[in-house]
């Protein structure tokens, strides 16, 4: 339940860092939109208090400072009527999403994107591609459905960074200053623990049992264009230890990776 609500903030996330265009506030705002929308409130008044809108309970640790939060600039959901198809609204004493609420208005989750100087969007967005160029790099030609392959794998990645973030894994292990050329100017850049990738092992594990099945040669697919595989692992099975782990090292992209 928890993990399906971080999903559907993520989800929610994307579309406020997209919205937002660099401003810290309205991003801010939109972010925590995401609490009176679930439990079915999707329109206030300018300057209305996060709490009027949506309960928190008593047994809820919030971050510091939290409990004055009001929007001043958000006063509505960023979606359109919704249709049939929306999830219903959940009650506010649901314990999933109070969980939640602490997490998002506690750790550095949100606090890191704002710190990032009016281009939040852009560093959400590049560590992203820095990911995917692991997997894909540039240099190397990939089919369409290979290239398709990686970007989810690049996806699998991203994500898992952003839930280790979120349930506060991760933790800050050197910040130094570096002169950025394209933009001018000097920046801190924080490197932080890097972050176990459990579905990673769950995949090779699947493809060489999948392998060992059929034997040697080149496995025909049934499909040929390659538009649908017949994979029998779903997305909660990759994610269903990714409670993730911390080490020392440091080479994974954060948001605040350069
Ligand atoms: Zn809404």
């Amino acid at each position: 339940m928890l993990r399906d609500l971080k999903r559907r903030l993520f989800t929610h996330v994307w579309k406020a860092l997209d919205l937002a265009n660099g401003d810290s506030v309205h991003f801010k705002e939109l972010i925590f939109s995401f609490f009176p929308h679930v439990v079915g409130v999707h329109e206030w008044e300018a300057g209305t208090k996060f709490s009027e809108l949506f309960e928190i309970a008593p047994t809820t640790t919030i971050g510091r400072g939290f409990r004055m939060f009001r929007f001043t600039t958000v006063t509505d959901c960023p979606h359109d009527v919704l249709d049939e198809n929306a999830a219903d609204p959940l009650e506010a004493d649901d314990l999933a999403l109070q969980q939640l609420l602490g997490l998002v208005s506690k750790t550095t989750f949100l606090n890191d994107i704002i710190k990032v100087k009016g281009k939040c969007a852009t560093s959400a967005l590049e560590a992203y591609h820095s990911a995917r160029l692991r997997y894909a790099p540039k240099r190397k030609f990939f089919t369409k459905k290979g290239a398709k392959i990686k970007s989810m794998l690049a996806i699998l990645h991203w994500n898992t960074i952003q839930m280790a973030e979120l349930d506060g894994n991760r933790r800050v292990m050197i910040q130094y200053q570096s002169y950025s050329k394209p933009r001018g100017e000097h920046r801190i850049i924080t490197r932080k623990s890097t972050v176990e990738h459990p579905w990673k092992r769950i995949i090779v594990t699947r493809a060489m049992e999948q392998k060992r099945r059929y034997g040697p040669g080149v496995p025909i697919f049934a499909d040929e264009d390659g538009e649908e595989m017949d994979i029998d692992v779903s997305i909660e099975d990759l994610f269903a230890d990714s409670d993730t782990e911390v080490s020392s090292e440091s080479e994974s992209p954060s948001l605040l990776d350069d």
